[in-house]
């Protein structure tokens, strides 16, 4: 195979410094001959391969031509790498104030949970006694007594629905219980 003759300045990773290298075909380093490459898992990032040969050591190293943008993006990582070396001390006290904000959260999640379970309770307080799947019979006895809303009956106590018999009482406090209910004072 052919092997260009004179050279590009290149960084040689051998001599840690820019030196002349010479282009060589991939295959003379153990590679394959194809020069355009993509990853399969990063499907963006696809460059141009090729083999040099450094003047100066005469060691042989693989470089990748690649699309500028991935490169503003590696400059970017190595960056913010080297920002988050020189600072893990503050990025360990952000870390603890991350925490104790998620702590926070957690309690006003909780906080919504409990409100959450008032709306429940609302929502019950304006439907109808029917809505509970009580009986008819059951419902024209509360009505009766003026109780027309599932509010209604939640603000009276057993003892003030004596009228309407124990089996209604006892159908009335099982339907409650079902939606998680219950009379006053019980
Ligand atoms: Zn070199």
């Amino acid at each position: 195979m052919r092997v260009a003759q004179g050279g590009t300045q290149v960084f040689c990773p051998y001599c840690s410094a820019v030196k002349v290298c010479q282009a060589v075909p991939t295959t003379e380093l153990g590679k394959p001959s194809g020069q355009r490459w993509r990853r399969e898992d990063h499907k963006d990032i696809q460059w141009f391969r090729r083999g040099r040969r450094c003047v100066a050591c005469r060691k042989q190293f693989i470089t990748a031509e690649v699309d500028e943008g991935f490169l503003g993006e590696l400059v970017e990582l190595r960056n913010a790498l080297a920002n988050i070396k020189a600072n893990a001390e503050e990025y360990v006290k952000e870390s603890t104030a991350a925490s104790a904000a998620l702590d926070r959260l957690t309690k006003s999640l909780s906080v919504l949970r409990a409100l959450n379970v008032y709306e429940e309770a609302d929502f019950w307080s304006f439907r109808l006694l029917a809505e509970l799947g009580l009986s008819v019979r059951a419902v024209n006895c509360l009505e009766s007594e003026g109780i027309i809303l599932v509010g209604d009956l939640c603000k009276r106590t057993a003892d003030e629905l004596l009228e309407v018999g124990e089996t209604v009482l006892h159908e009335v406090r099982e339907k409650l219980a079902k939606v998680g209910l219950r009379l006053w004072e019980e």
